[in-house]
């Protein structure tokens, strides 16, 4: 279970009223059970109910049982599309480890807007359906553009388009360990952007094989490709 709360020897953890249901009405768990808590940043502890009522619980650790552990240090950008479908791609996003979300508004992204709030639970509930003890951070959205000028001198770029049939290129040449994957929009990128995007020292441009694939689909076998590719 994932809480805002610190953990330690002996902390104890106030619930929410959401996690209260969650925990004794729809996991049946009681006073005297234990439960296994994560932060994003502190490990995994294990931690016993001592009080549950319907709207609030206590719980208190007791012994951690597991460290700390981190993704690589993989963001991923990508333009949102229809909700359920932004909903996917951030979720299987934490799923397959991604350090950061960052949505970004691209020449041909229809979304204005974004319920980050919403975004950033889905990738909390990802984390736990995964038993992971990290929580990617789901930014706000963003102009590519903005994201493109601040962006970090350290960090490559995969930069994924399937106009580029044939280019699975330089993917597994040693080029430090900070990356990003960045998917398009449904009406992919604009010749701007892709003139942009191929000018810049950073970003390496990938094919993800001769069939158009749909952009939530695009962010998961990208993810793959980079996992299988230079993941640990
Ligand atoms: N522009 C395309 C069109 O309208 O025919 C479709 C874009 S595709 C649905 C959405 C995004 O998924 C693309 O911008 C790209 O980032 C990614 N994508 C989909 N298929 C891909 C492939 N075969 N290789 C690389 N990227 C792909």
């Amino acid at each position: 279970l994932y809480v805002d709360h610190p953990l330690g020897q002996g902390q104890t953890v106030p619930l929410t009223r959401e996690q209260a249901h969650y925990l004794f009405g729809v996991m049946r768990r009681n006073v005297g059970d234990t439960v296994l808590l994560f932060n994003g940043h502190g490990g995994e502890w294990r931690a016993t109910v001592e009080k549950a009522g319907k709207r609030d619980g206590l719980l208190m650790t007791d012994a951690q049982t597991r460290t700390q552990q981190n993704p690589p240090d993989l963001w991923l950008l990508f333009a949102p599309i229809k909700k359920a479908r932004t909903d996917f791609i951030v979720e299987k996003a934490a799923e397959m480890g991604a350090a950061r979300i960052l949505p970004v508004q691209t020449d041909f992204t229809n979304s204005e807007r974004i319920r980050q709030d919403r975004l950033q639970a889905h990738a909390v509930e990802a984390a736990e359906q995964c038993g992971g003890t990290f929580v990617p951070e789901v930014c706000d959205l963003q102009k590519l553009e903005q994201v493109l000028a601040d962006w970090p001198e350290d960090r490559q770029l995969m930069f994924c388009d399937e106009s580029l049939v044939g280019a699975r290129d330089s993917l597994g040449q040693p080029r430090g360990d900070k990356w990003a994957i960045l998917i398009g929009p449904e009406g992919g990128f604009s010749d701007s952007e892709r003139a942009r995007l191929s000018a810049l020292p950073f970003a390496h441009a990938v094919s993800l094989g001769p069939r158009i694939l749909r952009a939530d689909t695009a962010a998961v076998a990208a993810m793959t490709v980079w996992q299988t590719t230079l993941g640990d």
